[in-house]
């Protein structure tokens, strides 16, 4: 027992002094496992090629996380605090970016996050790349498109109240997107079906953004809810991280939360793979469908090894940094 209590004492201590990891949006398990499943939604005409690169789509799917610290302006690209806007948001806000500048000026814009325009203009980007038949814009496009898709999703990604910092339940935020996919995730039903050709990805996007913000509501009242019933000795659990021991939420909490919400983390990331693939597949039906497998003996190029190389150098400098918007320990 004693041993025990020693334990617990040095796990609080080293967790209080040594770096926390920083929210990261669906974590990097959540993160790549989206981009990688939404290939499996792909036309034959595309499959073929997008498997060819499965592994640089999946290992890059979090690349635009990394960047939140050495790249100004990323960190707003990656959520947007619609409560921010009133109550009537969604019909306040103009949902193409140029008439949402005009009425509340672009820093106005940019301090409460961008992401549905820059899902647009990620979206807008690969039908370029297709266009021009460029392999390494197709696959840096396709992988960053799919990680801001996936953010919007995120129901704690629409709102000023994203860690639960508000209502006193700081750390919801990766509770939801990274501890509950990290323990349940394995076991998800993946089968999403085919990707689906889109009209309008922007008016697509705002969809996504009001499903995910209409879930922000039981995503917290059931944790609160939760908090209150489960013994609060039992909340949090220690775990082995490489060197370092860190305070997490226990499986039984997790376990318990995820049977409150029913699924709803399952639910986001299944629509999150077919949405990614839709917009993939709808960007390479607007360019004119290009032949793809034309492309497929060619590699990534060395300038974009060199600057993905160059990018994660930095991000392994500054990675304890603490970046303004969203994150976790603001
Ligand atoms: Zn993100």
């Amino acid at each position: 027992m004693k041993k025990l209590f020693i334990f617990v004492i040095i796990g609080v201590v080293l967790w209080l002094v040594l770096p926390k990891q920083p929210t990261l949006s669906w974590g990097f398990y959540g993160h790549k496992r989206i981009n990688r499943m939404a290939i499996f939604t792909l036309p034959p005409e595309m499959v073929t090629f997008y498997k060819q690169h499965i592994e640089f789509i999946t290992n890059h799917a979090v690349d635009p996380d990394k960047r939140r610290y050495g790249v100004k302006g990323e960190a707003e690209r990656h959520y947007i605090d619609i409560d921010h806007y009133g109550e009537h948001a969604f019909d306040s806000v103009p949902k193409f970016w140029k008439a949402a500048v005009a009425k509340y000026t672009e820093d106005t814009l940019r301090a409460y996050g961008i992401v549905p325009w820059q899902i647009e203009k990620h979206y807008n980007k690969l039908v370029n790349a297709f266009k021009d038949e460029n392999l390494d814009l197709i696959l840096k496009y396709s992988t960053e498109l799919g990680h801001y898709v996936a953010d919007a999703h995120v129901p704690l990604h629409t709102t000023e109240n994203y860690n639960g910092q508000l209502t006193n339940q700081k750390g919801i935020h990766g509770f939801w997107e990274s501890r509950i996919p990290e323990i349940k995730a394995n076991d998800y039903d993946y089968f999403v079906g085919r990707a689906k050709y889109i009209d309008s990805p922007i008016k697509t996007v705002w969809k996504v953004v009001y499903d995910s913000h209409q879930a922000v509501d039981s995503v917290l009242k059931f944790e609160a809810l939760l908090n209150k019933q489960y013994p609060s000795d039992q909340k949090y659990s220690y775990e082995n991280r490489g060197n370092q021991i860190v305070k997490v939420y226990s499986e039984g909490y997790t376990n318990a939360y995820d049977l409150l919400i029913k699924g709803q983390v399952e639910r986001r990331m299944r629509e999150s793979i077919i949405v990614v693939g839709s917009m993939w597949y709808t960007a390479w039906v607007n360019s004119g469908k290009p032949n793809l497998n034309k492309l497929g003996s060619k590699e990534i190029s060395d300038s974009l090894k060199f600057q993905m190389q160059k990018e994660e150098e930095l991000y392994l400098q500054q990675k304890n940094k603490i970046v303004k918007g969203h994150a976790d320990d603001e």
